[in-house]
């Protein structure tokens, strides 16, 4: 706490996991005497610079950014950019440090990273936005490439951003590294399926969870934070796993439609109009908008929070339990707070903590990234295909740890423990560095 000042997310990310490896460090007391733990809480190395850009009334507006490259043991530096006011070095700590765990978990040769910006992309023209990343780049080139850093989209960066940012740093370069980016445009670089393969991912995973439960998603009501790219695609796989979603948000509000989320009416409103989800309330009978609204409160057997950190609370933990929620998966980033995660557990809810939900997005992105080495180009078929397998083992891994360590069912520490033993052995193996 004294060493990372004010950074709230930060610690809160790093108490979650330390309170998890106590049993780890008594069975293999040579990563303890190493301290390994110390060495993984310390990013390798931080960046922060500022971004000069110019509004279209030729106003110089100034952002900060932040790259934080945590940890290369397994492999180049991995993970999103996030452009949003809230951003500030506490989260972009925290989603670091959650990436190592989470990278460390897919078994594939990726490390952790994370950047972003305090830039609010909301309302801006399309040419602010390209001003603003070409901006970014300027800076941010001489840290990245492709066996060095390898960013990718977060909240706020989707595939315009990035074909904004990638444009820049190829033409500073001059050398046209597709390896250097990740969730590209296809015709660019990019891979199938990279789009949809967090959300898609995240009822993989909750599928996995429930089957190893005796139980399975077809039937029951889902709920789903946000609407953005991680909530579209987890809501549209579930409903093809025969789920019923009933709700989904934004930060302005939720809405709830008991005949079913009507998909492409989100996909039309908030990929295309990149408008806000009240507008899909509009002139549909049946559907109820709450500006404002707790999503949470909406009765369900499967809840998947995809929006932002701490959007589910307690209150809304003890909501969910009252109604009768079987399950809750992370899509989005620590999106419950401890006390929440606490008050699920107790109750009998089943749990699946981030890292371990949400890790199909970096592992398709490290296909993506094994294409461009090989100059290859894969079907979206095989590429789901990759995604599944890999989701699949993933909840394998965190289900047989926590098995393994006397802590039946228990994925958050299933999941900590696998990432930790993966990622802690090669640092060991790497020497002092
Ligand atoms: P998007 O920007 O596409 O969507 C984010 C959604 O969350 C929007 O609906 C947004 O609403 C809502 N949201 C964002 N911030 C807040 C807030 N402070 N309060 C309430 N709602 C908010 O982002 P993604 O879907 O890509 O990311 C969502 C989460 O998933 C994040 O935690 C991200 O770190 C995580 N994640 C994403 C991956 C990916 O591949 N994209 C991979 C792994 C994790 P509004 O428009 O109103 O802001």
């Amino acid at each position: 706490l004294r060493r990372n000042p004010g950074e709230r997310e930060f610690h809160q990310a790093v108490r979650e996991v330390l309170e998890t490896l106590g049993p780890v460090l008594e069975r293999h007391p040579e990563l303890a005497q190493r301290r390994i733990i110390e060495l993984l809480c310390e990013p390798e190395r931080q960046i922060i610079f500022r971004v000069p850009w110019q509004d279209d009334q030729g106003r110089t507006r100034i952002n900060r950014a932040f790259r934080v490259e945590f940890n290369s043991a397994l492999g180049p530096y991995k993970g999103g950019l996030r452009f949003h006011p809230s951003v500030y070095l506490g989260i972009v700590k925290f989603l670091g440090f959650e990436q190592v765990f989470k990278n460390a978990l897919t078994g594939l040769p990726i490390g952790g990273g994370k950047g972003g910006s305090d830039f609010d992309p909301k309302g801006r023209s399309d040419a602010e936005i390209m001003r603003f990343c070409q901006s970014l780049m300027t800076e941010l080139y001489r840290h990245l490439g492709e066996h060095t850093d390898v960013p990718a989209g977060d909240i706020g960066v989707g595939q315009r951003e990035i074909g904004y940012l990638f444009g820049q740093y190829k033409r500073i370069t001059n050398r046209y590294e597709s390896g250097v980016f990740t969730g590209k445009g296809l015709d660019w670089g990019g891979s199938r399926a990279r789009r949809e393969a967090t959300g898609y991912g995240v009822v993989f995973f909750t599928q996995e969870m429930l089957q190893a439960h005796q139980d399975h998603l077809e039937g029951k009501t889902c709920i789903v934070s946000g609407s953005g790219n991680v909530a579209i695609y987890a809501m549209e796989k579930a409903m093809a796993l025969g789920a019923r979603v009933v709700a989904c948000s934004d930060s302005d509000g939720v809405v709830v439609d008991w005949n079913g989320i009507d998909l492409e009416r989100v996909k039309r409103i908030k990929e295309l109009e990149r408008g806000r989800i009240r507008v899909y309330a509009e002139g549909k009978s049946g559907v109820n908008y709450l500006e404002g609204g707790n999503i949470w409160e909406v009765p369900c057997h499967v809840a998947l929070p995809c929006a932002t950190q701490n959007e589910l609370t307690a209150d809304d933990a003890r909501a969910l339990v009252n109604n009768g929620c079987l399950l809750v998966a992370e899509g989005a980033n620590m999106p419950c707070t401890p006390e929440a995660v606490r008050l699920l557990r107790d109750a009998g809810v089943l749990f699946g903590p981030a890292k371990a939900v949400n890790a199909g997005g970096v592992a398709t992105s490290a296909l993506e990234m094994q294409q461009n080495a090989s100059r290859d180009s894969w079907s979206f078929a095989y590429t789901e295909s990759r995604l599944r397998e890999i989701m699949a083992q993933i909840h394998h891994q965190s289900f047989e740890t926590a098995e393994r360590f006397g802590l039946p069912g228990d994925y958050v520490a299933g999941a900590n423990i696998a990432g930790f033993l993966r990622v802690g052995r090669a640092m060991a193996s790497l020497g002092l560095i």
